[in-house]
């Protein structure tokens, strides 16, 4: 993460870092410790830090986090992706804490994958759920992380409520034939996996929706997919 910071930090001004680490970033103290070294490494580039969300976390541990200032946390299905193991089966297990972070405008982000399915449909799988928390909770911040579908960039654009989607460079730049048409080229897998046949992630959605607010930039480690070998992706 220092070494990540410090690179991006002439690029960038602010970063949102994800809790995914090992072990998870999951109370104020080891989220707060984790930017202060991140911030160290890159002074000048403000470093926000989202919490992981476990099956235990609590409305009582939300409020904390919220107070400690810790803006977002990360929703990761079980097993979904990098060091993901022990995440949650059921949006049902946390309801009081999306309720508190509803309440305290701390942004919920989705990695939106259902492990279960088959690989290149695990986005589309998941997004019956990020629609279930979408209308339970009407005013609950939402990011749908490293949209790489058409249905994902059309579930976005298309739900009500604060909710909007971030976009992976891998994304813009890699279809599946770019990773495995040819040669296999595993430095361009990604997690989620390029979508296909055509340039991704729906990239005819996303012009369907101009000028949309929704979209952001997002840069995974798969900018350096080199950093923890190979299959390091977005996470
Ligand atoms: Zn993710």
């Amino acid at each position: 993460m220092t070494s990540y910071a410090r690179a991006h930090a002439s690029s960038f001004g602010r970063i949102l870092a994800m809790p995914n680490t090992t072990p998870p970033l999951v109370t104020a103290r080891e989220v707060l410790e984790y930017r202060r070294r991140a911030e160290d490494a890159a002074p000048g580039l403000e470093v926000l830090t989202a919490f992981r969300l476990m099956p235990g976390t609590t409305e009582a541990d939300v409020r904390a986090l919220a107070a400690a200032g810790v803006p977002a946390g990360k929703y990761y299905p079980d097993g979904a992706t990098t060091n993901s193991a022990g995440g949650l089966t059921d949006w049902r297990q946390i309801e009081g804490a999306l309720s508190a972070m509803e309440d305290t405008g701390t942004v919920l982000c989705v990695h939106g994958e259902d492990p279960s399915a088959p690989v290149l449909d695990r986005e589309e799988a998941f997004l019956p759920v990020f629609r279930e928390i979408r209308r339970a909770f009407p005013g609950l911040k939402m990011v749908l992380e490293h949209v790489s579908s058409a249905a994902a960039v059309r579930t976005v654009a298309e739900s009500d409520g604060p909710t909007a989607a971030t976009v992976t460079v891998q994304h813009l730049l890699f279809t599946l034939d770019d990773l495995i048409g040819g040669l296999l080229n595993p430095h361009l897998r990604c997690q989620l996996l390029e979508s296909l046949p055509v340039r991704t992630p729906g990239q005819q959605e996303l012009n369907d929706y101009p000028p949309c607010p929704l979209h952001f930039f997002r840069a995974g480690e798969n900018l350096n997919p080199f950093q923890n070998g190979i299959g390091t992706g977005s996470r």
